[in-house]
């Protein structure tokens, strides 16, 4: 999957007007928010980690790529694809799915199927350290993350303590969406 010198380009002017504080989720600037659910993860590691995990499926980091993870990274919440395509504006809308596609194959990117119409997509939790649960919506398919408190965390960690016991499984990690209305359709 190549891309063009001229895609290429584009998607590199479209990715240096951005950085990961000023991108809403809607393409608007959001200064501040943006900072406050997602630590700054070192960002050498990150790109290092992405480009290891695209080469152990043999595929490589594109400009298109880069510019979706760009995206996600700077998102508080995960993404539909129309929302990413509307935070890079020169991202190609033709290859966007199937690098989203690639990402997720290559354990970059997570998706999470809600009932609505759109999937949406976050970089994943081992990539990013940042540790969050989501609200998801039924209504309207929003989802929110919300930090994991230390708290459900640590009688989390008992709980399955007992159920690896008693069932030999070993849990590795967790995911945890509550479901139900958001407050825009309570
Ligand atoms: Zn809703
Ligand atoms: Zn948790």
């Amino acid at each position: 999957m190549e891309t063009s010198a001229r895609e290429t380009s584009s998607v590199k002017r479209a990715v240096a007007s951005l950085t990961p504080s000023t991108i809403g989720v809607d393409g608007t600037l959001d200064v501040v928010a943006s900072r406050q659910l997602r630590d700054p993860v070192d960002d050498g590691h990150v790109d290092d980690a992405v480009s290891a995990r695209l080469t152990s499926v043999g595929q490589r980091l594109t400009g298109n790529r880069a510019a979706i993870v760009t995206i996600l990274r700077a998102a508080r919440r995960p993404l539909t694809l129309p929302e990413i395509l509307a935070s890079g504006s020169e991202l190609a809308q033709s290859s966007a799915y199937r690098n989203l596609v690639v990402l997720e194959q290559a354990g970059i990117v997570h998706r999470i199927v809600t009932n609505a119409e759109h999937a949406r997509f976050e970089l994943a939790e081992d990539l990013t350290g940042n540790h969050h649960h989501h609200l998801v919506c039924s209504v309207c398919g929003a989802v929110e993350d919300v930090p994991a408190s230390a708290h459900l965390e640590a009688s989390l960690a008992a709980t399955v303590d007992e159920i690896d016991r008693s069932t030999g499984f070993t849990t590795e990690h967790h995911r945890i969406d509550l479901v139900g209305r958001c407050r825009d359709c309570a």
